[in-house]
């Protein structure tokens, strides 16, 4: 069969009725001997809901059966390219193939254009490799902006004492602690309202 992708998922076997892990075969991923299963993602990423369509055997009862028997159809449903669901019968819509889902993608949506630019910016920036590497990258960022923010409060008081200075960035803390706990509220209040379960 050459290189393919395996997604596993539990299925039933029309025939024997035994419920397992089933390894269903694709080639319509990157074909790289993956192993997926749902909450997985699989390239290439359409855009949209739409299904993959595959076949899988039963090693119950394979043998026993005629090789035109064999096979048993699986739905591997995927929203963008997510695998949500893998199923014994077609999810509706039923026009929701992975083959309309590419032809679709030759006219991608704009937000999906743009994401060479991001890719190409993503490629720029140094990500840390280890834990220690990325608290050492917090602990600079935060002394930069606190530096930042010293400064600022110098330049805005030129004339202000060592003492004067720092009681004004004790009460600027204090209004930020203050802004974010006002934005907390908020935050929840508009969660509420969007992501409601
Ligand atoms: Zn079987």
């Amino acid at each position: 069969m050459g290189l393919f992708d395996s997604i596993y998922a539990a299925l039933a076997c029309p025939v024997c009725r035994s419920v397992k892990e089933r390894e269903i075969q694709t080639k319509k991923g990157p074909c790289l001997m993956l192993r997926l299963e749902v909450g997985d993602t699989i390239e290439p990423f359409f855009y949209g809901d739409y299904w993959i369509e595959e076949e899988w055997d039963c090693d119950d009862c394979r043998k026993k059966m005629p090789e035109e028997s064999q096979w048993h159809k699986a739905f591997i449903h995927c929203i963008n390219g997510l695998i949500v669901e893998v199923t014994p019968e077609k999810p509706p819509p039923s026009d929701r193939t992975w083959e309309t889902a590419m032809k679709r993608s030759k006219n991608p949506p704009l937000w999906l254009r743009r994401l060479d630019a991001v890719k190409a910016e993503m490629k720029t920036v140094r990500f840390p490799r280890t834990a220690q590497e990325g608290f050492r990258q917090c602990a600079d960022l935060s002394e930069t902006a606190l530096g930042w923010f010293r400064q600022s409060v110098r330049d805005g008081h030129p004339r202000a004492s060592a003492e004067e200075l720092e009681k004004e960035r004790c009460l600027l803390v204090a209004r930020f602690s203050a802004a974010e706990a006002r934005r907390i509220v908020k935050w929840k209040k508009e969660r509420g309202r969007y992501f409601r379960g």
